[in-house]
């Protein structure tokens, strides 16, 4: 597809920055214009928004900066913690790395986060994406980060039909040829703003839009139907039993994962592994952490992760007798305490099964 000529990036930047200082979104962590929010704020939002909705970040960031409120703070704080001010969030990786990445630009750049996309992509947990956003917004480096938003937007102001996600290249190229000298912070945030507010998947608000001039997706009549899509792929579905055993007292037997891997660090209720066939009762039972008696009734929870949709059964089983535990790193806890564990969401709903 043809670039088209009447498309001048300096035009676009200015409407676009214009529209962004009358219609941009008011955001806990944003400043407009001068002086540049603090490279702390844009790291914590960012990494936040990553996998999460801004309405759901703004309360979880403002809640962070009041605990910790610069990086010295964050970094001298345990891992636990920081699991536990995370519940909810879900994708628990990115907080231990965040809980590294903190600890390193204290020890080893004196607490300053690096000034460049380059140097920040280094750091751990930090990705392209990321890195291009702290150093755009909090250090005004001519670079435009391109995120789902962005690939949308500039699909359709261009009308490309290369499917995603090979047209990513072109996008970013296309992105940095419209980043203007000057507010470089600002326009890409007015890049995330117009895809989330006006150029949006379903229905585009085209008649609002500062670009609608020059964009060819809406002047060929296509817009909603950019960008292409490859044929997706269907996610794969992965079993497990999980074992939800109490005691006399009422406590219930948790386990911390591995420090690695999916969910690494946080709190569980025991299960078999999990693989991609369901498990039978009998063969599961291998993987139980204790003898114990169990209850007729199971239950099934859903969870959906990014790559897979996982299915669990719940079993319920009970010990009388103290117990000696197979299970390296467990321990008994109270339901009432469970909110003081960092328990990722599929356990919660696990866990919540046992009042239903
Ligand atoms: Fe998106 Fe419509 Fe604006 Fe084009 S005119 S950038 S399709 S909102």
């Amino acid at each position: 597809m043809m670039i088209q000529d009447n498309i001048n990036p300096a035009v676009l930047a200015t409407s676009l920055l214009a529209w962004y200082d009358r219609m941009g979104r008011d955001l806990p962590w944003r400043v407009k214009g001068e002086p540049h929010p603090k490279p702390y704020y844009v790291w914590l939002s960012e990494v936040m928004l990553q996998q999460t909705t801004v309405a759901t970040v703004g309360s979880y960031f403002t809640a962070f900066i009041q605990k910790w409120p610069t990086i010295q703070d964050f970094a001298a704080a345990s891992l636990d913690e920081i699991l536990h001010a995370w519940q909810g969030l879900g994708y628990y990786a990115r907080a231990r790395n965040m809980h590294k990445c903190a600890r390193l630009i204290v020890s080893e750049h004196k607490g300053e986060f690096p000034a460049t996309a380059a140097l920040l992509a280094r750091l751990p947990g930090i990705g392209p994406y990321t890195a291009a956003a702290i150093a755009s917004i909090a250090f005004e480096e001519k670079i435009t980060p391109v995120d789902g938003n962005v690939m949308r937007v500039l699909s359709r102001l261009y009308a490309l039909q290369d499917p995603v996600p090979a047209s990513m290249k072109r996008v970013s190229s296309l992105a940095q040829k419209l980043t203007p000298d000057q507010r470089t912070g600002d326009f890409a945030q007015a890049l995330m703003d117009l895809g989330a507010t006006l150029c949006t998947p379903r229905a585009p608000k085209c008649l609002l839009c500062p670009w609608q001039t020059s964009c060819q997706g809406f002047k060929q009549g296509m817009a909603e139907e950019l960008p292409r899509k490859s044929l997706k792929t269907i996610k794969p579905d992965r079993y497990a039993i999980a074992f939800v055993i109490s005691r006399g007292d009422g406590s219930v037997l948790l386990a911390r994962r591995e420090e690695k891997g999916l969910l690494g660090g946080m709190i569980e209720a025991p299960t078999t592994p999990w693989r991609e066939k369901p498990w039978r009762l009998d063969e599961a039972l291998a993987f139980c952490p204790l003898e114990c008696e169990w209850k007729e009734n199971t239950r099934e929870v859903r969870h959906v992760f990014t790559h897979f949709n996982f299915k669990v059964i719940v079993c319920y089983g009970s010990v009388f007798e103290p117990v000696s535990l197979r299970l390296p790193r467990s321990f008994w806890v109270k339901p009432e305490d469970f909110s003081k564990m960092a328990l990722p969401t599929v356990m919660k709903k696990i866990l919540s099964t046992l009042t239903v």
